[in-house]
């Protein structure tokens, strides 16, 4: 059984934030990296919006903040929690293997995870030609045509990024504008390899048997519903996060498609002692400033309620 003060739960931007402040506070954190040690940073290139850095890659910006966390004194734990009860005080979480963690404090920062078309298509292509991470996987179709679906910054930013390896990139988008930054957009727009097409729904993706592999798409014009099929051996889907609620959604009050629900200004959840920062919690601003804001504040909240239980 590890004791200690305050949990804290993922390893992004608001995970090692709450560590960096709980450990400056005494509290002895421990930080649970979960399956994606440094979180979703980890599967992008440069990041151009963390203040007082003008670029630097996803990758190494999150090393730097584990290193910060350990040097500020938490403890980092390369486990994943796949049990929390929250009913009981302490709280106790169940790790893989025996580990047992019991925590005055619990800050939740397991952030999102990837959304997916949820064709049947896509699911038998998935590993094999379709992919929600163009880091990860780009590489894979050098020389090739690869789409792109969404309409977002993680979406822009994959089409500009597997340019470095494709001849072609379709970025395919539901509406006729999109929702990723201006600056993003003026990028992609003025790249000669990507091609858009507007108003379109994916309603299949194409493939082989044996080696298994993706050889198209079909695609609906929203507008007319006409059919067109388009070739490419790589498609990346990039249409938005949800909230991974998976530990605490029958336990911790949800909105709006599952994110955890926080006081005003707080991070408070609706368990006292039981704080949430990041993206578990932010359906607006899903940022990693605000991610680590929202984890100096968690650590902040959760070192008064530790306060207090002494009084
Ligand atoms: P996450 O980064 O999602 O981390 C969640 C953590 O929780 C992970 O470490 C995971 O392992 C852990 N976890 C989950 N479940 C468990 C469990 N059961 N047990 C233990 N641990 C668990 N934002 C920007 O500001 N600038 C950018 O340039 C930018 N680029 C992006 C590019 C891409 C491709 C993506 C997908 C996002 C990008 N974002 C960017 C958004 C930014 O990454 C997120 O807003 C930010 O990472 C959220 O931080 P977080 O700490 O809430 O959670
Ligand atoms: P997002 O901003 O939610 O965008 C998702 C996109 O996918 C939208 O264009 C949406 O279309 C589309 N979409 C959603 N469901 C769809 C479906 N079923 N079929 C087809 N299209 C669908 O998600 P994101 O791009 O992953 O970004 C998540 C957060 O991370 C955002 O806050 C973003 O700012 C942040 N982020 C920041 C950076 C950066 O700062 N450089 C980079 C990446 C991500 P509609 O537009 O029609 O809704």
């Amino acid at each position: 059984m590890k004791k200690t003060n305050m949990l804290i739960i993922g390893s992004g931007p608001a995970g090692y934030t709450a560590a960096v402040y709980g450990a400056r506070a005494m509290l002895n954190p421990i930080v649970v990296q979960g399956i994606q040690p440094g979180g979703q940073l980890t599967i992008t290139t440069e990041v151009e919006n963390w203040p007082g850095i003008k670029e630097i890659q996803g990758p190494d910006l999150m090393t730097n903040l584990e290193d910060h966390a350990k040097l500020a004194g938490a403890k980092v734990e390369p486990d994943v929690i796949n049990k929390l009860d929250l009913r009981q005080f302490p709280f106790i979480a169940h790790g893989d293997g025996d580990n047992i963690y019991e925590a005055k404090s619990v800050v939740l920062a397991t952030g999102a995870q990837a959304n997916w078309l949820g064709l049947e298509s896509e699911d038998k292509y998935k590993g094999f030609g379709v992919s929600a991470c163009a880091t990860c996987d780009g590489f894979f179709f050098r020389g090739q045509v690869i789409a792109v679906i969404g309409g977002g910054n993680t979406a822009v930013e994959e089409a500009l990024f597997l340019t470095n390896f494709a001849t072609k990139v379709i970025l395919i988008h539901r509406r006729e504008s999109l929702r990723a930054e201006k600056i993003l957009q003026d990028r992609l727009f003025k790249n000669s390899k990507i091609e858009v097409k507007w108003n379109c729904a994916v309603k299949e993706i194409l493939g082989k048997e044996n080696p298994l592999g993706v050889e198209g798409l079909v695609v609906e014009d929203i507008k007319t519903q006409k059919l067109t099929t388009l070739s490419c051996k790589g498609v990346f889907v990039a249409i938005g996060h949800s909230p991974s609620n998976e530990l605490v959604k029958d336990q911790l009050r949800t909105h709006k498609g599952g994110y955890v629900i926080t006081k005003n200004n707080s991070t408070q959840t609706s368990i006292p002692g039981v704080f949430a920062a990041g993206d578990i919690t932010d359906f607006k601003y899903r940022q990693a400033v605000t991610a680590a804001g929202m984890g100096c504040m968690a650590a902040l909240e959760a070192e008064r309620f530790i306060s207090e239980l002494k009084k």
